[in-house]
């Protein structure tokens, strides 16, 4: 034994330990991905204008470009600059930076300016906690709590930033989907399903909703959803395997049909209205890769009777 198993073992090994770990880290994660959520968009803008610039200087003078391209001059990534006050630019201190703690010692309110402070913020960080919990519990102390609580990062950053933009970075479904079919070499038989239906998932996962994408293109002229939304769900279906994927669209078509309609209905909004599909199939997913038995069963007695 190594001492890399050593360390495991225990930590596996006391449950109420192994518990605690994951809620304190989750807490200081759901911190990290308010800051993925706000920035990583921003970053993206940033180099595609950046490139776009660069791209059309060189095709109109190719000796000037060097030049004539500016970069951006100020940082601007995931740890740079520091965290500051939208409304008055106070640094934000380490005291201030406590997940949800600080929020409530603050009483919402930035320190200095007294502006409020969004409640999204500890909210973030409190979902990030208690899901990672649920999905940690649910498969017990060992390595697929942590990747399942992995996941479920991954899936909150996204969803956030689908809600805010519309849109899904690469940068975020791609690393899942090579993550799923790692995870699928891991043991005997994968560490949540096999290689093979790990990759029939995620073959399957991006070309249903492309062809789902295109029919309804076909049909009516319009874009139901993104490449983004295909990628995710070969990322889903790289951990749930090809057998997860109807549960995922038929799971995550209701409950967006459910909130598009009642948004439509409630709000006055017009029928046209874009809702994003990525946090539903996040949710789909995430509840797929615990309970697609139970969900089986309950649709199957739902609609058939049986
Ligand atoms: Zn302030």
């Amino acid at each position: 034994m190594t001492s890399f198993d050593v360390f495991f073992d225990t930590f596996f090994s006391v449950p109420w330990f192994f518990y605690s770990v994951i809620i304190v880290v989750s807490l200081m994660v759901g911190s990290f991905l308010n800051v993925v959520i706000y920035r990583l968009p921003i970053m993206m803008e940033r180099s595609f204008k950046y490139e776009c610039n660069a791209y059309f200087n060189a095709d109109e003078n190719e000796a000037a470009n060097a030049k004539n391209v500016a970069a951006p001059q100020d940082t601007f990534n995931l740890a740079k600059p520091d965290s500051t006050c939208p409304h008055c630019k106070h640094a934000i201190r380490a005291w201030e930076n406590i997940p949800v703690v600080s929020y409530l010692f603050l009483k919402g309110k930035c320190s200095q300016c007294k502006s409020p402070i969004s409640v999204r913020y500890p909210l973030v960080e409190l979902t990030t906690a208690l899901l990672s919990l649920w999905v940690a519990y649910f498969f017990g102390p060992g390595y697929a709590a942590l990747a399942a609580v992995l996941v479920t990062w991954f899936l909150i950053a996204m969803s956030g930033i689908d809600l805010d933009t519309m849109y899904l970075p690469d940068q975020l479904t791609l690393p899942l989907l090579w993550f799923g079919l790692a995870l699928s070499l891991a043991g005997d038989n994968g560490l949540f399903i096999s290689p093979s239906d790990a990759i029939l998932g995620a073959i399957f996962g991006y070309l249903s909703l492309w062809s789902i994408y295109w029919l309804f293109k076909l049909i009516t002229g319009k874009e139901g959803m993104g490449y983004g939304d295909f990628k995710l769900l070969a990322a889903l279906g790289a951990f749930t395997g090809w057998q997860g994927l109807p549960i995922i669209i038929l799971l995550s078509s209701l409950v967006g049909a459910v909130v598009g309609i009642t948004i439509i209905v409630t709000q006055n909004k017009d029928k046209n209205l874009q809702i994003p599909y990525g946090p539903y199939l996040a949710a789909a997913g995430w509840l797929t890769l615990m309970y697609a038995q139970p969900i089986t069963d309950l649709y199957f007695s739902y609609v058939f009777g049986v």
